[in-house]
């Protein structure tokens, strides 16, 4: 091992405000000949600011040192399944900077915004043509609003129908992302769990046994989080529709088949996708993203405010529809993740989408080959976008749990899977490699996790403290969430 680098070595027990020297700064502003005014009044100043006092290039190599801690996908592939941390070309960043865009103003009359608006009136018609759903809303901030904003619509559909006081029940699969039957609870309904049958879709006797007239809606995600297409899908749309309620569509694996598959098509009456895990921004740390409902002619009229309209005459301007659920946040949506969309899609055409899709069911499978008997899997079937094992046997035979496996796979130098989720699953790791990872990096996981699993049996004691590597170990997550420190506090 190297010797220790101080300043840097060291770093989480010294922050900026522990390095430098009094004086010091990072920028020296020449001395002021002009006139002087007077400072305000000394009880208006605060005279207990401490900053850190550092040279500009002891704050540089801070920072530059500070990013390279971080994990990111510009670093290595970033397996997390269901999250779909692909990469985003950066050509659609430049795209969503330039200033015609970035500085348009939110309140500018259309006129002055006609490139912007025509941008997001194309991407509208794309993702329309895209989902088979022709009217869509790019209000929604992410994917558990655009679900809001989808069970909000057919809430408003059975008022209209009269329907509203009796279908309080919305029915929502085992296998659900928790924002599912969050977002079902949140706009007032009761929800009813699906189990998932032995070949990974809902168990079809427990549906047609619950619908009824006191169902609003069925939640479906396509593909599921099994990574596995529901099968039969068509005709579970058929009887939802003949018991009086709508089919919701979980768009958020789109990436596996976008250009193939058309949800519309299927029977699904509005789907809600997630422009920043399939359209290329970048995903995670919070946001900003994207959630834009689609639906069918019939819901239509519900979408949120606004959506984006043509004009006869060729104006593009923001509109309300007519029984709109209203305004899910300010203005029309995270405009930035919008225009990256627009960009992809356009870069990629039909074609190129189809291909993406391709790629990333190809890479899924790929990894479902090469960890086969390694690691237990469940589902047994080749997979859409994402394939999910179980660490079952390394817990049974060698006391390793999943969890074991993902701090280890630290060491050997990748991001970990999703663990533990989709619940359904036990001791779960959870792989998609998108579409963007080329096949040795698919090989290099596969080889980790194989390594790891070999190590379990071997020395599963490694495996109870790993990460041994990574600047910090194991956490005390409870206390970290319970009591987290999050500012520098003088002399800690
Ligand atoms: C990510 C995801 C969501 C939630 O999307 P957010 O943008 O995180 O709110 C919902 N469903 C599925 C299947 C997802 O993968």
């Amino acid at each position: 091992m190297s010797a220790p680098r101080p300043g840097v070595d060291d770093f989480g027990a010294r922050l900026s405000f522990d390095r430098g020297a009094p004086g010091r700064r990072a920028v020296d502003v020449p001395s002021w000949n002009g006139d002087e005014t007077p400072l305000p009044d000394s009880h208006l100043l605060r005279d207990s600011v401490r900053l850190p006092e550092l040279s500009q290039s002891e704050l540089v190599r801070y920072y530059t040192e500070l990013s390279a801690r971080n994990y990111g996908i510009d670093s290595g592939t970033y397996p997390l399944g269901s999250c779909t941390m692909k990469y985003n070309p950066k050509v659609n960043d430049l795209v969503a900077l330039m200033p015609g865009f970035s500085r348009a103003h939110p309140q500018a009359p259309p006129e002055e915004v006609q490139g912007t608006l025509r941008t997001m009136l194309e991407l509208r018609r794309g993702l329309g043509e895209l989902t088979g759903l022709p009217h869509v809303s790019l209000a929604p901030a992410a994917g558990a609003h655009g679900e809001l904003a989808g069970v909000l619509m057919v809430t408003h559909a059975l008022e209209d129908r009269g329907d509203i006081d009796t279908r309080r029940r919305i029915l929502v699969p085992d296998s659900a992302h928790g924002t599912n039957p969050a977002t079902a609870a949140m706009a007032g309904y009761k929800v009813t769990q699906i189990p998932t049958a032995a070949n990974g879709s809902m168990d079809r006797a427990t549906i047609e046994r619950e619908l009824d007239e006191t169902v609003a809606a069925v939640m479906v995600t396509a593909p599921n989080t099994l990574g596995l297409w529901e099968q039969g899908i068509e005709e579970v749309a058929e009887l939802i529709h003949d018991a009086g309620a709508y089919l919701y569509g979980d768009g958020a694996n789109f990436n596996a088949i976008m250009g193939r598959v058309r949800y519309g098509d299927l029977g699904f009456d509005v789907v809600h996708l997630n422009l920043h895990k399939s359209f290329s921004t970048p995903h995670g740390g919070g946001g900003p993203g994207a959630g834009p409902v689609c639906c069918s002619e019939e819901l239509a009229r519900y979408l949120p405010t606004p959506v984006v309209e043509e004009d006869d005459d060729g104006l593009v301007r923001l509109a309300a529809p007519e029984r709109s659920i209203g305004l899910m946040q300010q203005f029309h949506g995270n405009a930035g993740v919008l225009i990256r969309a627009y960009a992809y899609m356009r870069a990629l055409g039909l074609g190129g989408l189809r291909a993406v899709s391709g790629q990333a069911v190809l890479n899924a499978n790929y990894m479902r080959a090469l960890l086969h008997g390694h690691f237990d899997l469940p589902y047994d079937r080749p997979v859409l976008h994402e394939v999910v094992f179980s660490g079952s046997r390394q817990r049974r035979e060698h006391g390793v749990p999943t969890y074991d496996i993902a701090k280890r796979l630290i060491d050997h130098g990748f991001h970990p899977p999703t663990v533990y989720f989709p619940l359904i699953v036990e001791e779960a790791l959870m792989i998609e490699p998108t579409e963007s990872e080329p096949p040795e990096a698919i090989e290099a996981l596969a080889e980790a996790m194989i390594a790891v699993a070999e190590e379990a049996e071997r020395d599963p004691d490694t495996l109870h403290h790993a990460p041994w590597t990574a600047p910090i170990g194991r956490l005390d997550e409870a206390t970290a969430a319970r009591r987290p420190v999050l500012r520098w506090q003088d002399g800690s």
